[in-house]
C-alpha cells in the first residue's frame, strides 16, 4: 500500500510543492503525521516557545492524484485514524480565544489510555481523533498550513474523522493532497488554540469526481453534508458557508431559493469549527435523512 512517512512534509499548501507521491483514483494511501509542534513537546517541560514558528503545523506530502485536473473534486474518504498514545496542548500568554486570561505559558501533557484522553486525575475524555489539517494546494498562492480556505487547510473541523468524505475542489493538476495536526478529541472552538495535539497514522481512500466541483470544501458525515467555509471574522465565514450550501441544495434539488433558505432556517445547522486560526471557520449542515426523498449525492 501507499505509504507516505512523517518525514515527507510541507509547512504551506503550495502549487510549487512538488508531490511525494502519486496515487490512482481508487487508491488506498496512508500518511503518518507528527503533531502540530513537529513532536517537539514531550514533557510538561517542554513549552511552547522552544518549538519556533518554523516547524509549526507540518502537513504530510503532498500526495498527486493521477488525472486531477482544476474543476474537479478531489474525494477523501477517511478509512481509519490511528492515535499515538500520548497528547500535549499549550496555553500562552496572548493565544487563542481567552489568551488574555493566561499568565504564564504551560504545557498539559494527556496520556492516551483505553480510548479515553486522561486530563486530569478526574476528568478523562473519549477520544474523537480528527484531522485538523486537510487540504489541496491553492491555485497560485502558497498558503501557510495553519491558514484555512477554499483549498481546506487547517479547518479545525472536528467532524473530519473516521468514516466520513471531504470533498475538496482540486485547483491544480495532481491536486497535491496534505494532512496533518491530528487531534485526539477538541471542542468546537478549538479555544485554546490546540485540540489534544497528537501524532498518527491516517488512512484514505482517494478519487476524482471530473469536471465538478463545489467553491468550498463539502463534508459528509453518515447524518449529514456539510459545507465548510473560512473567513476574517466569523460573520464572514457564516456568510459563505450558508451561502455556500444554498448553492449545494440548488444544483442538487428541485427546490426555488425561497423554499431552499426556509428549509435551512427550519432545519439547516450552522456550527463554529473553530475561532483562533488566522481565518474563522464555520460549518453549514443539512441532514441527509431530511434530503432522503432527494437522494442527495455530492
Ligand atoms: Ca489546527
Ligand atoms: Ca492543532
Amino acid at each position: 500500500m501507499l505509504t507516505i512517512t512523517d518525514e515527507q512534509v510541507v509547512y504551506s499548501l503550495s502549487p510549487n510543492n512538488a508531490p511525494v507521491a502519486e496515487a490512482e483514483p481508487g487508491e488506498t494511501v496512508i500518511f503518518y503525521t507528527k503533531d502540530c509542534f513537529s513532536n517537539q513537546i514531550q514533557t510538561e517541560a517542554d513549552l511552547f516557545e522552544a518549538v519556533g514558528w518554523a516547524t509549526i503545523n507540518p502537513a504530510t506530502g503532498p500526495l498527486a492524484i493521477k488525472g486531477a485536473r482544476p474543476g474537479d473534486t478531489l474525494v477523501v474518504y477517511i478509512e481509519d485514524i490511528e492515535i499515538a498514545d500520548q497528547g500535549c496542548m499549550v496555553t500562552v500568554p496572548g493565544m487563542g480565544a481567552a489568551g488574555d486570561l493566561i499568565e504564564k505559558s504551560e504545557t498539559k501533557i494527556v496520556p492516551i489510555k483505553n480510548g479515553k484522553a486522561v486530563f486530569n486525575e478526574k476528568i478523562s475524555i473519549p477520544i474523537r481523533p480528527m484531522i485538523g489539517v486537510i487540504g489541496t494546494a491553492p491555485a497560485n498562492d502558497d498558503i501557510p498550513c495553519g491558514t484555512p480556505g477554499k483549498h481546506g487547510g487547517n479547518m479545525d473541523t472536528k467532524l473530519i474523522g473516521k468514516g466520513t468524505t471531504l470533498y475538496l475542489p482540486v485547483w491544480v493538476e495532481g491536486a497535491l493532497l496534505a494532512m496533518g495536526d491530528l487531534h485526539a478529541v477538541m471542542g468546537d472552538g478549538e479555544v485554546s488554540v490546540t485540540g489534544v495535539e497528537i501524532p498518527g497514522k491516517v488512512t484514505v481512500k482517494v478519487d476524482l469526481i471530473k469536471n465538478k466541483s463545489e467553491e468550498w470544501p463539502v463534508l459528509e458525515t453518515e447524518e449529514s453534508f456539510y459545507v465548510i467555509a473560512s473567513a476574517e471574522d466569523l460573520d464572514e465565514a457564516s456568510d459563505f458557508a450558508l451561502k455556500g450550501m444554498i448553492q449545494f441544495l440548488c444544483k442538487r434539488t428541485d427546490m426555488n431559493m425561497h423554499e431552499i433558505v426556509s428549509l435551512l432556517s427550519a432545519v439547516g445547522n450552522m456550527e463554529i469549527c473553530q475561532v483562533v486560526d488566522p481565518l474563522k471557520t464555520v460549518r453549514m449542515g443539512i441532514s441527509k435523512n431530511i434530503m432522503q426523498n432527494y437522494n442527495l449525492k455530492f
